[in-house]
């Protein structure tokens, strides 16, 4: 681990494109029955089993909450109303703001791992915004001034009238009981529900056209780039551009960063409700990247619109390692990906072709420090400085990773995997997460991170 900690000090990475502020609620017993009280089981109930997609209303809300609290599945539902938003903040009061998106996560982690340059950036920063990313010299925000390229601090770069993204999260834990009707419900995992904000203007995911032309240089002065916040697009625009628009500029920007060195760059997914967005992102973004990551729910819905129905309703049932597996493979195969990483609760995998330059053991070292930094987090809150990885290393493995690395070896003597390489290790698994918020990021960043370093011990 402390191998990595030394690469990471001399590695660059470029983030784009999606920061945000988190205002989090954590939840307690208190918070479900005031609102089950306020509006009615039946009517919950119901709203349940019509499954709203979006959120247009507070009921809405209530039914989609109190859903992901009886499965205890992380969920991210949009939020598309401004009376609801406003709502929100006159029904709670949050308990912590702080950095939230990909960018935001992913920026700030690796910033306080001590690499050497991390560049951050995202169509809009705002003043609350910049000041959430920490503020040491190795994270950077571009800007063009004088037509040159300018790296500066997020605190010395923002725009006083950008606007600024809020997503509430709603932190929930194991074994927390509350009745809706009749019925009890105890909450089986901690997780949480994340109600994002998607106004249109948080919607036009793209390079501003002043920086567009330097991301060749951008490309060249780093080792690698983690793209996110596709999951932000929208069909239409009220301007008349639509999601192919933002798509084809989306493109030209992975073109741009290659151009000049060939980079390699990672894309973290995160879930796209609307079949046909999520069918565009998949068709027209992975197939010009290298490296994507997802978890497993991720995995069911992309193959659900690549027309594996019956594949992806399994996983989505049965969790099971082989469907993930097979599922992994269709995936890595049909969008002709140079490696995809699964993270799960109970275990992280990668799969790659046979002639990727790593070996299996160099494949799940870096996974290993997916889950060390993930289990770091959830055990402070925070990554602060490179040591507190040391904190990580304490946590132990889950329990159930015996039983996975059996079901795994098993799934593997049945299928054809001569032409891959495909290693899963168990995650450590904190019993008590200070936060649950960002794990799935800082599992991808640091195996990504890993897997360029090894990569580049190989040159
Ligand atoms: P995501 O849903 O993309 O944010 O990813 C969440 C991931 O974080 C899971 O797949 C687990 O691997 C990891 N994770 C979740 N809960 C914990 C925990 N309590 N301790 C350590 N890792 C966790």
């Amino acid at each position: 681990m402390m191998e990595f900690i030394k690469d990471f000090q001399r590695m660059n990475i470029y983030l784009a494109y999606n920061v945000n502020v988190d205002a989090i609620v954590y939840l307690n017993e208190k918070h479900i029955e005031n609102l089950i009280k306020e509006f009615g089981a039946e009517n919950i109930k119901k709203r349940i089993d019509e499954y709203p997609r979006e959120i247009n209303e507070p009921l809405d809300f209530v039914a989609r909450l109190i859903h992901a609290l009886k499965t205890g599945k992380p969920q991210a539902v949009p939020l598309v109303s401004v009376e609801t938003d406003r709502w929100f903040d006159s029904r709670f009061k949050y308990d912590s703001e702080r950095i939230g998106g990909q960018v935001g996560v992913i920026a700030n982690l690796l910033a306080n791992l001590d690499f050497n340059k991390v560049i951050a950036y995202s169509p809009y920063l705002g003043k609350k915004q910049a000041e959430m990313f920490v503020n040491k010299d190795n994270l950077l925000y571009p800007v063009v001034e004088e037509g040159k390229l300018v790296l500066k601090k997020p605190v010395e770069a923002y725009r006083e009238n950008d606007p600024v993204k809020i997503n509430r999260i709603f932190e929930f834990r194991a074994g927390t009981r509350f009745k809706l009707g009749n019925e009890t419900i105890e909450v089986p995992y901690s997780g949480r529900f994340i109600v994002a904000s998607r106004f249109e203007e948080f919607a036009r995911i793209e390079t501003s056209p002043e920086l567009k032309p330097h991301l060749p240089e951008i490309g060249e002065m780093v080792d690698g780039a983690i793209l996110s916040g596709y999951q932000g697009l929208r069909k239409y625009y009220s301007d008349g551009k639509d999601a192919n628009y933002y798509l084809r500029k989306a493109k030209e920007d992975i073109k741009l960063l290659k151009k000049k060195k060939d980079i390699k760059i990672h894309v973290e997914f995160a879930s796209i409700q609307d079949r046909e967005l999520r069918k565009k992102v998949i068709y027209n973004i992975f197939p010009l990247v290298d490296s994507v990551g997802m978890d497993e729910a991720e995995i069911a819905h992309i193959l659900s619109v690549l027309g594996y129905r019956e594949l992806s309703d399994r996983i989505f049932t049965y969790n099971r390692i082989e469907d993930a597996v097979l599922g992994a493979k269709i995936l890595l195969d049909e969008l002709n990906l140079e490696i995809l990483q699964v993270h799960t609760i109970y275990y992280l995998m990668y799969i790659t072709h046979s002639d990727n330059p790593l070996s299996e053991e160099e494949l799940m070292k870096s996974l290993e420090v997916g889950t060390t930094l993930a289990a770091a987090r959830a055990s402070l809150g925070d990554i602060k400085r490179p040591e507190d990885i040391k904190v990580g290393l304490s946590v132990p493995f889950n329990e159930k990773g015996e039983y996975v690395k059996l079901r795994f070896e098993e799934a593997k003597a049945k299928m054809r995997t001569r032409e891959y390489k495909i290693v899963i290790i168990p995650t450590r698994l904190v019993k008590n997460p200070v936060s649950t918020v960002g794990l799935g990021d800082t599992i991808s960043a640091g195996a990504f991170a890993s897997y360029l370093s090894m990569l580049r011990r190989k040159e």
